[in-house]
């Protein structure tokens, strides 16, 4: 504990990881909007942030993480115009709102089990947590950092001393106007200023709606988040992580809107998992590019064949999918489980042989949650020159991190092998079945007998059966 180094997008620099609290981490991630199937692009970003919260439990922290699902408030644009997207998914499927968010919420968690992704230990819906946002509003509108304008509240920019956390951006982007290219909203005070609660927007037919002091409306998406961490993980948030699409305007806003609102900085520490590309650049939901785990099932993947791929480089850097990739890594993924799996299950660990192990795979997770050089240490302990029992105890302690589920596949694997009756067919073998088979017909017992050994001799156990024999190796 507290000797990770992770990189922090907010100093730009890799930092020692640090809590409010000692040994207590409050983590929030960004959750789905429940509009569509997630796709493995999205899914990237939550096995990485999956492993950097079960890298935190592995060194002993003791973790609250917490998770927003977006049914409400995301629009098609993140300059607060163009339709609600959860309004255009329920049109796109002559369903209710609320019917397309249960199911998509249902769809991502289904997903993420099959990643071997954790549940955070909160995952509340926007839709939820209304009072919370007219309670922050108000705060922020009484504390003169929104203003109400043509029917909406915006949060005001302006109010900020520095308003830009993430990017360097121009200074001619600081000024009052709109970004050209982006629907002019004329209610904006500063071209940065964002809505934290809507009445009025181009579109009438918003189906969800609540009572507010400025009107029936609903929320923003950035006030979300904000409340969400807030209620939940409280006044200081440790660490923040979400894709790095995310850092602007979202985690900007949010930084805006909840420091403001608690009068002292917020959360000092901020996690984007970079993005998975196609050969036509990020891979997005909203291109309708739909690369889903269901997908990578129906083709024959073991969706941790995925993990795999995404544990094999970092988290900072862009990672292009291509099916050519995913083949190698179902590949290596598959090599791994027979070397498990050939491990013996006798004998008891050693602390003192395993300690070494354990100090590289930490090193690997202290160095900005190096996966590919954790992967790197499961590869030495497989070579290491230490018992059986030792390697499975420290693979048993690795993959609480990467997630792989080595040794109950590996263990499924082996079942397969030897338990059951092989599905190989050897025309040999069969003859000698048959001829067996004849020899008790005849009431020929001992060639029968003989017959049964001659294969024991090859390594071949015959299994009789009330439809018949079939055989296994041993
Ligand atoms: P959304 O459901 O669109 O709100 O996105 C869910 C999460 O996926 C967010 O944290 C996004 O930043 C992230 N995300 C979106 N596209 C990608 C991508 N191509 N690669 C990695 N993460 C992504
Ligand atoms: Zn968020």
């Amino acid at each position: 504990m507290d000797t990770m180094q992770l990189y922090n997008s907010m100093s730009h620099k890799k930092e020692p990881f640090k809590t409010h609290e000692p040994g207590k981490v409050s983590l929030y991630t960004c959750g789905p909007t429940v509009y569509h199937f997630a796709h493995i692009g999205n899914l990237r970003s939550y096995i990485m942030e999956d492993v950097l919260e079960k890298a935190l439990r592995w060194e002993g922290y003791d973790v609250l993480r917490v998770m927003n699902i977006t049914d409400v408030g995301h629009l098609s644009s993140d300059a607060d115009t163009g339709e609600d997207k959860m309004v255009k998914g329920a049109q796109r499927e002559h369903k209710s709102v609320m019917e397309i968010a249960q199911f998509y919420t249902d769809a991502f968690f289904d997903d993420c089990a099959k990643l071997n992704i954790k549940t955070p230990d909160v995952v509340q819906p926007a839709t939820g947590m209304i009072e919370e946002y007219i309670k922050v509003i108000t705060k922020l509108i009484d504390t003169g950092y929104a203003y109400l304008a043509g029917g909406n509240v915006y949060f005001d920019t302006s109010k900020l001393k520095r308003y830009y956390i993430f990017n360097d951006h121009d200074a001619e982007d600081l000024q009052s106007g709109v970004r050209e290219g982006v629907e002019e909203d004329v209610n904006k005070r500063n071209k940065n200023d964002f809505v934290l609660w809507f009445t009025k927007s181009k579109f009438e037919d918003q189906a969800l709606k609540w009572d507010s002091p400025w009107g029936e409306g609903y929320p923003g998406w950035h006030i979300e988040c904000s409340c969400i961490s807030m209620k939940y993980c409280g006044e200081y948030l440790d660490l923040h992580c979400g894709g790095v699409d995310n850092a602007f305007p979202h985690h900007t806003n949010e930084i805006a809107q909840s420091e403001s609102y608690l009068g002292h900085e917020w959360c000092p520490h901020w996690f984007h998992v970079h993005h998975l590309n196609t050969d036509s650049g990020k891979m997005s939901k909203s291109k309708g590019e739909f690369l889903t785990v269901s997908l990578l099932e129906q083709k024959g993947y073991d969706p941790l064949c995925y993990r795999l791929f995404c544990l094999q480089s970092h988290y900072r850097k862009g990672l292009t999918f291509s099916w050519e990739n995913l083949d190698n890594a179902a590949g290596t993924y598959e090599k791994l489980l027979k070397r498990v799996a050939a491990l013996s299950q006798e004998g008891k660990s050693d602390d003192g042989e395993m300690k070494p192990y354990l100090e590289k795979f930490q090193a690997a997770l202290d160095n900005d949650l190096n996966t590919s050089l954790a992967i790197t240490a499961l590869y030495d302990v497989l070579k290491a020159d230490i018992s059986d029992a030792s390697k499975r105890a420290l693979i048993a302690s690795f993959d609480t991190v990467l997630g792989l589920k080595l040794l109950e596949k590996a263990s499924i694997l082996k079942e397969k092998e030897t338990a059951a009756p092989t599905a190989e067919s050897d025309p040999a073998i069969d003859a000698l079945i048959a001829a067996r088979a004849q020899a008790k017909a005849d009431k020929n017992w001992a060639e029968a007998d003989r017959i049964r050994d001659e294969l024991k001799a090859q390594g071949i156990e015959l299994i009789d059966t009330k439809e018949g024999t079939t055989w296994k190796r041993v």
